[in-house]
């Protein structure tokens, strides 16, 4: 089979290959060799998902394979191993080379296990029982992943990770209830001091299940901003990613700690929005997300807000089946308007997972999305307003394009 970046090359022939390389990867996967799995033994970092090696006799074996691929270019990209897929890794002169079937692409290497991994709480806790995952140099901290719109039958519809089950069991977070243990949050405290200590994460991103109002999201985020904050001193960025709240709000999280925040509206479509996140639209609505986003910027100024943005919600049911040109045209115009109020739209294609109402090959093609992240970028040049590397930055943008076009396009971010 022709690979994608190769398909993809004849249509966009002025994107620069690594940008191409890292779609495939991140659409197709690469096919499985045993030099994944001698990198693990070399100390890259493990992938959460083992990869399952067919056996000549007997069930699969789990083998371990690495997390995350360091691109020549400085790109990383998540590993996804994917036996159909026409790339693989082959090792070559001491390190290992990506190949297109015959064809080499280029050097490669893999994100190492950080060195604080070994690390535990006064209690015995690990990072996981304490609620942080280092991904890249991004420290994600998530207390309290259950949301409480899966109990209302209001979640988001691409969304299959918010259920209330044993992560949330086990970080003590009970349903309905706003207040988190003080157990959990001094677990917190200890796991992100040593990581800040360690000196291998740049910034940390706070997020979680949500509470069913603006007004009990902040109470459950403050504990949890003015926890990071202490924690980490000023060595790292601490941005709080919970539901849209208001600016009162905002400023709550800004004077407990927080230098950035990133209120998620997922579509940006007002016929879209009410059918693909319920919860949100009936806990907060469509208009009261974007004026908290525009009351964030008055406190903590331009370039400092985000929103991240699933593109591709809008072609399927229950979304009114958008063409993919009406698709483009709204996500353009909540693109312009955003920036222009100083705040960073980010686009993840959707990627169905299980537990959905999306069948796996419903997500967005990989030509959408490049045309997309294309066009895009151009309005962030012809903004001046680059990715911040508060938000994503070379070292943790695994599953996104826009920090790739931007360093492409010549864009500097902001740090
Ligand atoms: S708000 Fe939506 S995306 Fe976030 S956890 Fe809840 S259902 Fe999932």
């Amino acid at each position: 089979m022709e690979s994608l970046s190769k398909a993809l090359k004849r249509r966009f022939n002025s994107i620069p290959d690594p940008i191409l390389w890292k779609t495939e990867l991140l659409f197709r996967g690469v096919r499985f060799t045993n030099e994944l799995e001698e990198a693990v033994k070399e100390g890259a970092a493990a992938n959460y998902w083992p990869y399952r090696k067919p056996q000549p006799e007997g069930p699969p074996k789990f083998v371990d394979v690495p997390y995350l691929f360091e691109l020549e270019s400085g790109a990383v990209a998540r590993v996804r191993v994917e036996d159909r897929s026409g790339f693989e890794v082959r090792r070559s002169n001491g390190g290992y080379r990506l190949l297109d079937g015959d064809r080499e692409l280029c050097g490669v290497g893999f994100v190492q296990a950080h060195k604080w991994q070994s690390f535990r709480t006064s209690d015995g806790a690990t990072q996981f029982e304490a609620g942080v995952e280092q991904l890249g140099d991004m420290l994600v901290v998530n207390v309290a992943p259950g949301c409480e719109y899966f109990l209302s039958k209001k979640s988001c519809t691409f969304c299959g990770y918010g259920r209330f089950g044993s992560r949330s069991k086990a970080l003590g977070q009970v349903q309905g209830r706003v207040g988190l243990e003080e157990r959990t949050l001094q677990r917190l405290y200890e796991v992100l001091r040593c990581a800040a200590e360690s000196g291998e994460a740049r910034h940390v991103y706070l997020t979680g299940g949500s509470m069913l109002s603006p007004e009990l999201e902040v109470e459950r985020y403050l504990p949890v901003v003015e926890t990071a904050r202490r924690a980490v001193g000023d060595k790292l960025r601490v941005t709080c990613g919970s539901g849209a709240v208001d600016r009162a709000g905002t400023a709550r999280y800004r004077d407990a700690g927080a230098d950035s925040c990133c209120y998620n509206l997922e579509t940006w479509a007002p016929e879209v929005f009410p059918v693909v996140c319920p919860g949100k639209s009936s806990s907060v609505g469509r208009d009261r997300w974007i004026e908290g986003l525009l009351g964030a910027v008055d406190v903590f100024g331009r370039g400092n807000v985000a929103s991240a943005f699933v593109a591709g919600v809008e072609l399927l049911p229950p979304a009114p089946r958008m063409t993919p040109e009406a698709m483009m045209a709204s996500i353009l115009e909540g693109a312009g308007f955003l920036m222009d109020h100083g705040i960073m739209p980010l686009y993840s294609p959707l990627w169905p997972v299980e537990g959905t109402g999306y069948a796996k090959d419903d997500g967005l093609s990989p030509e959408l999305y490049i045309d997309l992240e294309e066009k895009i970028c151009r309005m962030r040049q012809e903004r001046d307003f680059p990715v911040p590397s508060w938000l994503i930055c070379p070292g943790c943008s695994y599953m996104l394009l826009e920090v790739d076009f931007d360093r492409a396009y010549g864009l500097a971010a902001v740090h």
